[in-house]
């Protein structure tokens, strides 16, 4: 870096922000995501009837009902399409899926850190071949590719590492005894989806749904319930229970998890989800992030230091918008004098290394707090110059 550039940070590291262009809320994190306070009202509200009670009892089991029922509303789920849930998160779907989706060989796009632990983890799996892998840099999109050699796709619909959104369609030529696999879980809730595009479109709830993390939950189509009952049935390698899909579907029909659930992680989530509905479901959630990451990518193509990561404008993420800071400020300047003054999260994924800000537009995050987000932006990059 010159004298200039260093001059540069250093002086965004020694600003102060006017408090007047802070927004009203600074978590732009890309998960754990901003919890909304009428869901922590909900949980307070919850406390003596919900919260500390049996899981077993109708109190708890609402909650997941709500959280089943609500998601199927979002999702407008078709006959026979099935919301099931287990605790573990999105990572412990993957080993769910590797044990009881996939049959024999899967088809892996990657282009993240995200996508590529899916793929490792079935690579080591001893009951799998090898997985086909398509590849793509950083920052760019694959695409599918229909094999007769596999018996399921898998992508992530938004790849939270890089900010690269991916359509979720299933690929052309696949038959239908191919599985489409969607890692969905900073999309789902954000994102507008055809349900029927995809046999299990999973996720986790501390992205898109403001809740904490923790737990995994999956749309299912009648195909990926079949191949999991099979899979099952056939009994060719020992699943664990707290991995089995079929245990979970059995649990979630009775609105229930084989092990304890975090509650409060399900009371946040219900939470979200009915506000979503009410607002008016997944369109309005999907118009919501389209008008808060488009505000972001037209403020970078304002700025002469900032230029979005993703090159192909339609492969850019609508819920986490990577931006790329020039090489003559230290990106880093700006998360901390940013975090300094509350506005916090914004550093780009831990291992993609470069000099960038990653900020989160879930549903959750109104315009104005991007608005004002931008003004400060603006300010620091101003005052630097
Ligand atoms: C956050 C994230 C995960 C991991 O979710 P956990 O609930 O922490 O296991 C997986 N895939 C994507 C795309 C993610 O954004």
């Amino acid at each position: 870096m010159s004298d200039h550039s260093n001059d540069r940070s250093a002086r965004i590291r020694g600003l102060t922000i006017p408090r007047s262009l802070l927004p009203a809320d600074g978590r732009f994190g890309s998960g754990p995501s901003r919890v909304r306070s009428a869901q922590v009202d909900a949980l307070v509200a919850a406390s003596g009837s919900v919260l500390g009670t049996s899981h077993r009892q109708a109190p708890v089991k609402n909650v997941v009902k709500r959280v089943r029922t609500g998601l199927a509303e979002l999702f407008s789920l078709p006959e026979g399409y099935e919301v099931v849930l287990g605790n573990g998160g999105s990572t412990a779907f993957w080993d769910v899926a590797a044990l009881g989706l996939i049959e024999r060989r899967s088809q892996h796009l990657v282009c993240g850190e995200f996508s590529q632990k899916f793929a490792t983890e079935v690579r080591d799996a001893p009951h799998l071949e090898d997985p086909e892998v398509i590849r793509a840099e950083p920052g760019a999109l694959p695409s599918p590719v229909s094999s007769p050699d596999v018996d399921a796709y898998a992508w992530a619909q938004n790849e939270t590492s890089t900010g690269v959104m991916a359509p979720v369609r299933r690929p052309e030529g696949a038959g239908t005894e191919q599985l489409v696999l969607i890692d969905a879980t900073s999309a789902a809730g954000g994102v507008m989806v055809d349900p029927t595009q995809a046999d299990a479109y999973y996720f986790a709830p501390q992205k898109a749904f403001a809740s904490d993390g923790g737990l995994w939950l999956a749309v299912l189509s009648p195909a990926a319930i079949e191949r999991a009952e099979r899979i099952a049935a056939q009994g060719a390698h020992w699943i664990p229970s707290i991995l089995s899909l079929t245990t979970a579907i059995e649990n979630s029909r009775k609105d229930q998890t084989l092990n304890t659930p975090a509650v409060s992680t399900l009371v946040l989530m219900a939470e979200q989800i009915e506000w979503m509905n009410e607002q008016g479901g997944l369109a309005w959630a999907d118009s919501r992030t389209r008008e808060t990451s488009g505000l972001l990518y037209e403020w970078a193509a304002r700025r002469e230091e900032v230029t979005p990561f993703v090159d192909d404008p339609s492969a850019r993420s609508q819920v986490v918008a990577t931006l790329d800071i020039s090489e003559e400020i230290d990106a880093t300047a700006i998360t901390s004098v940013l975090r300094a003054h509350g506005v916090v999260d914004i550093e780009p994924y831990r291992k993609l290394g470069r000099n960038q800000v990653r900020i989160a537009t879930f549903p959750a995050v109104p315009p104005e707090d991007v608005r004002a987000l931008i003004a400060v932006l603006d300010h620091v990059l101003d005052a630097s110059a």
